[in-house]
């Protein structure tokens, strides 16, 4: 069994991608997502229009992922994860430069694989995005998540997907069992096209599923 897990908002507690853009950003950005949202425009357009208009240094960005914390039950649920065998991938429409940071942070950057768009210094100030799995997009996203998915499933017998946002829509159509976060959008997503899910609030939620529901 693999378990695929969005990165912001949903491993992280705060969207941190997003966070990044309202601090070191400008006023457009917010318009950019706005665009993404309504679909005009993909994922890929809104980060490298987003990117443009940052400005950060090395140093600035990495104090910013420092004080980001993730999931309160995120560690147990690995542990759990990993004491039954199950694989747990992060797979992200962000940015890898934060992901890696945070998790590092938090001790979990050597055993989870994470796959996500990714974050070059153009000089001191100035950042642009790369996009390794663009290739394999349905072109709304730039790392899509039904991808990922797929792939996961040719060796997996079962692949769950636990996600929050519209960037998890993809992921949470190809996956066999979805958790969706209360609140957010991936929910809404899930009861309007008849996604079966679980409702949840935190990874704790999610362990106890696994553990009640024997979904392996
Ligand atoms: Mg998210
Ligand atoms: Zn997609």
């Amino acid at each position: 069994m693999k378990i695929i897990c969005d990165f912001d908002g949903t491993v992280a507690a705060n969207d941190v991608g997003s966070l990044l853009f309202r601090t070191f950003g400008d006023e457009s950005c917010k318009e950019f997502v706005e665009l993404w949202k309504q679909g005009e425009i993909s994922s890929k357009q809104c980060l490298i229009e987003e990117c443009r208009v940052t400005r950060v240094t090395k140093q600035e960005l990495t104090r910013f992922a420092d004080s980001q914390e993730l999931d309160p039950y995120f560690k147990e649920f690995v542990q759990f994860c990993h004491g039954r065998g199950f694989d747990i991938e992060i797979v992200s429409d962000g940015l890898d430069f934060y992901i890696n940071r945070i998790l590092k942070n938090h001790g979990l950057d050597s055993s989870i694989e994470v796959r996500s768009n990714e974050l070059t210094f153009k000089n001191e100030h100035r950042v642009k995005p790369q996009f390794p799995y663009f290739e394999h997009s349905c072109g709304q996203c730039a790392n899509c998540k039904g991808h990922h998915v797929r792939q996961a499933k040719k060796c997996h017998s079962k692949v769950i997907y636990v996600g929050d946002g519209l960037s998890d829509r993809c992921g949470a159509q190809e996956a066999d069992t979805v958790f969706a976060k209360r609140g957010r959008d991936l929910l809404e997503f899930c009861k309007q096209e008849n996604i079966p899910h679980f409702e949840f609030e935190n990874f704790g939620d999610v362990l106890n599923q696994l553990r009640h529901l024997k979904l392996y």
